[in-house]
């Protein structure tokens, strides 16, 4: 069973008697500065020169240095800048700026896991990683709750470094919601499995895979859009808020009928053989190999793919039909 943590196993003053840098004011980056002094702590904000988030960060009231001066002040360097960029940004901004004492912290354990990154010995190395996007992260702060998040320890050199991470998922109203223990290898792993398999990866190729099917039999794209696309917000939503079982209760014994007897013939056993290697494929470091290396020389695939996919005739229906309704915020 998960070990969870709540307001009262975590003391908000430790962090309190920290400086604490947060590196980079995207999503998670300006929820957790934002939150952090919110909650009393000595924040600064490490944002290169010129950077779009600067003006951001500084209208929100937060002090914004470079990276490398706000990881010199600080003793707890929070990196939140895009997972392929942070080994750069460690080696020219934080690796000469950390002392024996200091704390490095993570939102994701990608960089730590596969060794892009490698600390040193007298430092801690500790992950804080909401299960929600950072503007509900802020969100939830402001309004007294917070968002469950999963906190780790790579490396222990104080002693304390699980409380001093409860202690920074305190100050971002975390441990208000929940905190479940975890390890870098456990978070990063699953985390790359479930977006590759299921949630990202899994769902974009059932979600085209079923248009085409209609629009190839002869069907209107616009109906094969509403039944293959715009409908599954209304099943997750059923799962989110009661699993497959409110989801079952909800729809008709039809859909209910042909989800049993169907189902398992689309998600088969050479399905799952597949994910197995690809959950090989992420523990043995493969993926974040090439993902690196795709990164590194322009992302020729990756834009490839992205041109393919947004002139897929599912994007361009939807697009159209998406027009025709008004509570459908495409900013959201
Ligand atoms: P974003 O892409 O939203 O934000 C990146 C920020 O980093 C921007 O403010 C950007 O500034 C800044 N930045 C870019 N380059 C540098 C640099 N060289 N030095 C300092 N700052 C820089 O990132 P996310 O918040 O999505 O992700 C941050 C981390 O949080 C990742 O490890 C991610 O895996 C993790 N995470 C993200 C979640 C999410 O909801 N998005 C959920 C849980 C974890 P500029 O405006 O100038 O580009
Ligand atoms: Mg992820
Ligand atoms: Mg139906």
């Amino acid at each position: 069973m998960a070990e969870l943590f709540y307001d009262d196993d975590a003391d908000l003053s430790i962090i309190q008697g920290r400086k604490v840098a947060v590196l980079g004011y995207g999503s998670q980056g300006h929820a957790h500065a934002l939150s952090l002094r919110d909650s009393g702590v000595d924040v600064r904000v490490g944002l290169p020169e010129g950077s779009k988030s600067r003006v951001r960060a500084e209208e929100q009231g937060l002090r914004v240095t470079t990276p490398a001066e706000a990881a010199a002040e600080a003793d707890v360097i929070m990196i939140l800048v895009p997972d392929p960029i942070q080994a750069t940004v460690y080696e020219e901004s934080v690796k000469d700026n950390l002392k024996d004492g200091d704390a490095l912290f993570f939102g994701h354990g990608f960089n730590i896991r596969f060794g892009f990154i490698k600390p040193p010995a007298g430092i801690d190395v500790c992950m804080v990683a909401p299960k929600g996007p950072g503007h509900l992260v802020r969100r939830q702060y402001e309004e007294g709750r917070g968002v469950p998040c999963i906190a780790a320890v790579e490396q222990d050199a104080s002693g304390n470094a699980f409380a001093l991470a409860l202690s920074y998922a305190k100050g971002i109203g975390g441990t208000h919601a929940g905190v479940i223990k975890t390890t870098f290898t456990e978070e990063t792993e699953t985390d790359l499995f479930g977006e590759q398999a299921v949630l990202c990866g899994g769902t974009a190729a059932l979600v085209k895979a079923g248009f085409e099917t209609l629009v190839e039999a002869g069907y209107q794209p616009e109906i094969a859009y509403f039944e293959c696309l715009h409908e599954l917000k209304l099943i997750v939503d059923l799962m989110y808020e009661g699993g497959l079982d409110k989801m079952r209760w909800s729809v008709s014994e039809t859909a209910e009928w042909g989800d049993y007897v169907t189902g398992p013939r689309i998600i088969t056993d050479r399905t799952k053989a597949e994910m197995k290697k690809v959950l090989g494929e992420i523990q043995d470091g493969t993926f974040a190999q090439r993902w690196m290396d795709e990164y590194h020389s322009g992302l020729p695939k990756y834009n490839e793919y992205k041109k393919a996919d947004s002139n897929h005739k599912l994007e361009t229906t939807g697009k159209e039909l998406r027009k025709l309704m008004s509570w459908v915020n495409e900013e959201a």
